[in-house]
């Protein structure tokens, strides 16, 4: 093999490292997913199925890869944090890209039916996936509030959207007409004074998105397991000293500092 005279091509491959002692962050995203909900008739604004089944994907990835330390998800994306001193995969860039979209993938398709028991897969779904290598905390607190904030600008969006449609008997092309230029707060003064929808009350899932955290399961409750890795494709060995931590599904702030001062544990490695 390596002596052979055709061994001469793998010096094409060029090597693709990230940098170390930075942060890593890992995002994937649904491709064509207008089509795929589309396709699969998913409820608008939005299907609860499907975002826990993206919880559930997302918690997968968690359970296989110890180096990711926070996750955060709305619509058909997921942002996972992998710490600055994570020597996985030598820090290749497209080894690490390439097998954990891949993972997420396909626990999504070995999912789906969990969630979507009577809606048989019409064609197989794909993510996109890419990482950005962030200097500071700096940066990470601003990454994941622009994505929170992201979540919220288009979840105000939508439910204002599909309110008007759904129960306001306006056509899309309508609706769409009715938002044209609308600030934040004439959005949610339609919802208020024509629906009666208060929209800070509707439910945070869908307002502030998933977060993801690891947590330590209590010492005499180690025989339980988390919803999550009752049937992770993998389980490691764990040293009996180190404590075990469980995956947990937030839907809560992460803009303001109370999230972060309360696990500094995330940034700090
Ligand atoms: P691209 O391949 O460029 O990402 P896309 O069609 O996936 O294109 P996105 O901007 O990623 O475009 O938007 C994803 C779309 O998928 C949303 O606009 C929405 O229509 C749909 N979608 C994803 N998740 C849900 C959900 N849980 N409920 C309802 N619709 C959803
Ligand atoms: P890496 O993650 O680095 O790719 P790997 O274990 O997948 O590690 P490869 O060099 O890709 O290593 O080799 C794949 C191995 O999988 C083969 O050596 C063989 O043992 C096994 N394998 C793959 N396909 C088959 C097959 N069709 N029948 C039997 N064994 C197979
Ligand atoms: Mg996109
Ligand atoms: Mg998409
Ligand atoms: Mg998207
Ligand atoms: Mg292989």
């Amino acid at each position: 093999m390596a002596g052979s005279k055709y061994a001469y091509v793998r010096n094409f491959e060029l090597p693709d490292p990230l940098l170390q002692g930075t942060f890593m962050v890992f995002r994937l995203d649904g491709h064509s997913f207008h089509r795929f909900s589309d396709a699969h008739e998913f409820n608008k604004p939005n299907d609860l199925r499907a975002l826990q089944l993206m919880d559930h994907a997302a918690q997968d990835l968690m359970e296989q890869y110890p180096d990711i330390t926070l996750a955060f998800g709305e619509s058909d994306e997921f942002s996972f944090l992998i710490r600055k001193s994570a020597s996985l995969y030598n820090r290749r860039n497209a080894k690490i890209v390439s097998t954990l979209t891949s993972f997420f993938t396909s626990s999504y398709v070995f999912r789906w039916t969990t969630y979507f028991p009577d809606t048989p897969l019409k064609y197989p779904p794909s993510f996109d996936g890419r990482i950005v290598l962030y200097p500071s905390e700096r940066e990470i607190r601003d990454y994941f509030s622009w994505r929170q904030t992201d979540t919220h600008i288009n979840n105000l969006y939508n439910t204002v959207f599909w309110t008007l449609v759904q129960q306001g008997g306006e056509s899309t092309t309508q609706a769409h007409a009715t938002l044209k230029g609308t600030v934040s707060k004439e959005k949610n003064e339609i919802l208020f004074s024509r629906f009666n929808i208060n929209y800070n009350t509707l439910d945070p899932r869908f307002r502030k998105g998933s977060t993801i955290i690891r947590e330590e399961i209590p010492e005499d409750s180690q025989t339980e397991t988390s919803t999550a890795s009752d049937a992770a494709p993998a389980k490691h060995m764990r040293s009996r000293t180190k404590p075990r931590t469980r995956t947990v599904v937030l839907h809560c702030d992460i803009i303001k500092d109370e999230f972060w001062v309360a696990r500094n544990d995330i940034l700090s490695s």
